[in-house]
């Protein structure tokens, strides 16, 4: 097992900037996501990974090795596609077993590990199938075998399940997970879908117009932000712009307690971020961290439900435990208090316009 390690990697097509020069590394034997809107350069870094696509500057490091010189077959790294790619006039085994053909393998070897690998994605009786006799789950889970056949290091998917509806797409999620740990591999998975990458990863890294804001653990990035777009990509999120104390923030005219100010001044623009889970709402007014404000909108979830609200420092939600005896209504006058160690401070967000 190696790890993979990016320096100083970046990459231009033409006078565009696909990827800004950055470093990522890749802990061996960790799934990590890729994560981040349309466009942002996911696919353009997991194929330059890949070796498909040559980085204007920068290394590819292996187990410490330069590897930017290797082409994607020199690489050996198994790959899956958004639209799987498997060969339609060939059966499910062949399609399986068709790098090792390539490779030279012989046909009883080839055979073995076919039957091994259809076992270890549940397809153990598919293998006289035709592609299109199969469903979307299934030849996604041929497309995974084909691309474990040679043993390869690295696993890159790259938005492995969006041609899925919702119900498979979280059963796929779970099975990928499960057979990742099983196996040790070291996976890269591109994805545009949040709760996708909070399921499967180990590690987070969210991407933004080229660029990297933030790598942590689902829960870091969760719970700890780098900033506001990274908050408020990764669900909801309560973003309220006002000024560093020495003790907390001021919001117009109140006064926030924070438990951590981050590396920020008093005096500095800043961003307050709370989830809205976090948030409590009461009737009475609570000793201090509350906003009063207007319901404007409850969405009921059943287990739970989101309440919005407009305060003098802005829009919030809260979410709060779905419950039958409770009712608020829109035009509703509440406290929203903001529990003090669910808060932080993140950089003041670019003024809108
Ligand atoms: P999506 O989720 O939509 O696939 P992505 O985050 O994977 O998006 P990329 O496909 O990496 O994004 O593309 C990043 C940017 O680079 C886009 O603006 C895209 O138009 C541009 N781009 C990608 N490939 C090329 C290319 N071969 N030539 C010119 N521009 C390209």
């Amino acid at each position: 097992m190696s790890d993979l390690e990016l320096s100083g990697i970046r990459k231009n097509f033409g006078d565009f900037v696909a990827m800004h020069k950055a470093d990522l590394f890749f802990e061996a034997g960790k799934l990590t996501a890729l994560l981040g809107p349309s466009g942002c350069g996911k696919t353009t870094l997991l194929r330059m990974i890949a070796g498909l696509e040559a980085p204007s500057e920068g290394q590819i490091l292996l187990g410490g090795k330069d590897i930017a010189s290797l082409s994607a077959e020199q690489r050996k790294f198994g790959m899956v596609f958004q639209s799987f790619a498997l060969f339609p006039h060939l059966n499910v085994a062949r399609n399986v077993s068709y790098s090792l053909r390539i490779a030279g393998v012989d046909a009883l070897t080839r055979r073995a590990r076919a039957r091994e690998l259809l076992e270890l994605v549940q397809l153990a009786d598919k293998g006289n199938n035709r592609i299109g006799e199969l469903s979307g789950g299934q030849q996604q889970r041929v497309a995974i075998a084909r691309a474990l056949a040679q043993e390869p290091v690295i696993f890159l998917l790259d938005e492995p399940m969006s041609a899925l509806d919702a119900q498979l797409r979280n059963d796929m999620q779970m099975e990928l997970r499960l057979l990742q740990q099983r196996l040790g591999i070291t996976t890269i998975v591109v994805t545009h879908d949040q709760r996708e990458a909070m399921t499967i990863a180990d590690k987070i890294v969210v991407m933004s117009q080229g660029r990297i804001e933030q790598v942590g653990t689902p829960q870091e990035i969760y719970h700890k932000p780098a900033n506001g777009f990274v908050a408020s990509f990764i669900g909801n999120a309560n973003l309220l712009d006002g000024r560093a104390t020495n003790s907390g923030v001021t919001l117009g005219d109140t006064h926030f307690a924070v438990a951590e100010r981050g590396g920020f001044a008093s005096g500095d623009r800043v961003t307050l971020f709370c989830r809205p889970e976090a948030v409590r709402l009461t009737e009475v007014a609570p000793s201090g961290n509350a906003l009063k404000g207007m319901v404007t909108f409850v969405r009921d979830e059943g287990i739970a439900r989101e309440i919005h609200l407009d305060t003098g420092a802005g829009h919030i939600i809260a979410e709060i435990p779905g419950s039958f005896n409770e009712t608020i209504r829109i035009g509703d006058r509440l406290h929203a208090e903001f529990p003090v160690e669910t808060l932080h401070l993140l950089p003041a967000r670019p003024a809108a316009g």
